[in-house]
């Protein structure tokens, strides 16, 4: 089934603006609530969908990212995610919706018990890139700038977030240790500092460049190598080249997946390359030579013997794919179709009815004699 739109889902037009955003949100989220629902699955189902378009919705980068690609931009591995470069635990649409849930209603129920800000919360968004690059370029490798919208670490401030001469200074409240304690009866409860968000600084006058936050949006340009030999659905990571983190933390890292466009007559699997190529019957029956193109843009020269038949292959070694991280190619294999001869001249059909003639004493097609042979015992078995 196709997923909903998330602006649809969230009652919202294109346009709107964030604290729309979050107002639709809320109202929804209330509505749904697993809480406020026990054992509804559809409510259930509902309050997912929301969670995960309002994570989508409220992050720019991840926004701008929907309005561009759709839902595409968020699914994982493409052509059944085979062959990927890494595996490693990405997923923009999963990173755990608790944390927005609690992060809205806190402020919304007067910023009492704020999600502490750990240093994994500084960290920049992965951001994700679509490439699809031709067969041949998959065979030789290439090299490629690519531009992404993203955010990158202001360079007024060099992503400390205060202002120029001025440095982010020890958090008055907590001490710089980013929690507090509180007694409540018996206990001490250690929170998350509220003047800080737990991050044990404070900026007391921000950057102009980027308002306190340490980074900027930006249009950055990168220059990609994809390596020879590379198989559709891969996935590269650029460890460190996703959205700049905040205040200097560390950024994300950005994944290119790559799409490689079928070939109008190669076919791949693996390092081997397969290639049909007609013959004519005669020389199929004959033999002779013919030509056949390989992927490095060369002709190969391929004997075909005497008495081909349909559907023969023949090897031709390293004239495959590039192998992947090697200097070697895999094979390539060529199979033959012969093609029956149609549009004859009157000099064709009278050669080829002599040709018939003479078929019967020089058993010239052993292979239909004998099924008719066979044939003929099967018919003679049944009269019995
Ligand atoms: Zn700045
Ligand atoms: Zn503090």
């Amino acid at each position: 089934m196709a997923k909903q739109d998330y602006y649809d889902l969230l009652g919202v037009s294109r346009s709107a603006k964030a604290d729309e955003l979050k107002k639709a949100y809320r109202k929804l989220a209330m509505k749904y609530h697993p809480d406020k629902n026990p054992g509804d699955k559809e409510s259930e189902k509902k309050f997912k969908e929301i969670n995960e378009a309002y994570e989508i919705l409220k992050d720019d980068q991840k926004r701008a990212a929907y309005d561009r690609m759709g839902h595409a931009a968020f699914e994982g591995g493409m052509g059944g995610g085979g062959g990927a470069n890494q595996a490693g635990g990405f997923d923009f649409s999963s990173a755990g919706f608790g944390n927005i849930f609690d992060d809205v209603f806190a402020d919304f129920m007067g910023g009492g018990g704020r999600q502490r800000q750990t240093e994994a919360s500084l960290r920049g968004s992965d951001l994700r890139y679509n490439m699809e690059i031709s067969f041949e370029d998959a065979f030789t490798g290439l090299k490629k700038n690519i531009k992404i919208p993203t955010n990158t670490t202001c360079d007024k401030c060099h992503g400390s977030g205060a202002a120029e001469g001025s440095k982010p200074e020890m958090c008055p409240t907590c001490h710089g240790q980013g929690k507090i304690h509180a007694r409540q009866g018996f206990f001490t409860i250690e929170r998350a500092c509220a003047t800080c968000h737990g991050l044990g600084q404070v900026i007391k006058n921000p950057c102009k460049n980027c308002h306190g936050s340490g980074r900027v949006r930006k249009e950055k340009t990168l220059s990609v190598t994809i390596p020879a030999g590379i198989e559709e659905g891969s996935r590269i990571r650029l460890s460190g080249e996703g959205e700049a983190g905040l205040r200097g933390g560390t950024p994300g890292d950005l994944y290119i997946f790559l799409h490689v466009k079928p070939h109008k007559f190669f076919h791949r699997d693996g390092s081997n390359i397969y290639c049909q190529v007609p013959i004519a019957m005669t020389t199929a029956t004959l033999g002779g030579e013919i030509e056949v193109p390989s992927i490095d843009g060369h002709k190969v020269r391929v004997t075909i013997p005497e008495g081909t038949q349909s559907g023969k292959q023949f090897r031709l070694k390293g004239k495959g794919m590039s192998i992947l991280r090697s200097s070697s190619r895999g094979d390539m294999y060529i199979q033959t179709q012969v093609e029956t001869p149609v549009s004859l001249t009157k000099r064709q059909k009278e050669l080829l009815e002599e040709f018939a003639g003479l078929e019967e004493k020089s058993h010239s097609s052993p292979l239909s004699e004998g099924f008719f042979a066979k044939i003929k015992e099967f018919w003679s078995d049944k009269k019995e």
